[in-house]
């Protein structure tokens, strides 16, 4: 058996680079059918179809779900209990801190029905923006984050992946700063009252959750869950 000399190697690597489906025809999640948007013609990704891009956007993992909150709800407690029990550490003092500066930063809220089409740094600010005027203590936003990496280092299947657990907590935060709830009622020519209700809830997907997440994760630099699972283990029966 003779090695293909430098030429023949060279064509084929001009081969592949010029025609990436024959690398990628299909989609890389196991065992997913469909094929690439590239292979389609439909887009640029030589990875993975449009279903698991989208679900990549929702829940930043091709193939992991997010947490659901009754999920979460005891590692939040959990983190907020350590939370006020190290209240005096430099690093937890130094979360809340950039939790509060996260907060002033954000200028004035904008409502929910306000922010479409308005490009995910702005509704990112929005969203700490709602937070601040929602008066949510910046420990619960801190806790958060520590819930999420309880959670992951709880999980039998994770991600482990930076990316999910920044976008698992900022879902989180997302939940937390609610959306835009309106009333109006007008009086109607024979007395009788009508009302009107609008409930409008931000979408939670896309580049205003790694935004979140980046600066919730920035924040929060230093603080780690395993101290505080190996201390909730030691309290807790
Ligand atoms: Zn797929």
């Amino acid at each position: 058996m003779t090695a293909p000399n430098r030429q023949q190697r060279l064509a084929a690597l001009h081969h592949r680079i010029a025609s990436p489906q024959d690398a990628y025809e299909r989609c890389r999640v196991y065992p997913c059918a469909n094929r690439t948007t590239a292979d389609k013609g439909e887009g640029l990704n030589r990875l993975y179809c449009r279903q698991h891009i989208e679900h990549y956007r929702r829940h930043g993992s091709y193939v992991k779900s997010s947490y659901r909150s009754q999920e979460l709800r005891p590692y939040r407690q959990t983190a907020l209990r350590w939370l006020q029990s190290h209240e005096d550490l430099p690093l937890v003092q130094r979360a809340i801190a950039s939790i509060r500066g996260l907060y002033a930063n954000a200028g004035a809220p904008v409502e929910a029905f306000r922010l479409a089409g308005r490009p995910p740094r702005d509704r990112a600010r929005a969203i700490w923006a709602r937070l601040r005027v929602k008066e949510v203590h910046p420990m619960l936003v801190v806790a958060a984050w520590l819930a999420v990496l309880l959670r992951v280092a709880d999980d039998p299947q994770p991600d482990r992946h930076e990316e999910y657990r920044r976008v698992q907590a900022a879902k989180l935060l997302h939940r937390m700063a609610g959306g835009t709830h309106k009333r109006w009622e007008r009086v109607l020519p024979d007395g009788t009252v009508e009302s009107t209700e609008l409930h409008k809830h931000p979408v939670s997907r896309g580049r205003v959750l790694r935004m979140l997440g980046d600066s919730l994760a920035a924040a929060c630099d230093g603080l780690d869950a395993s101290s505080i699972a190996a201390e909730a283990r030691h309290t807790d029966p």
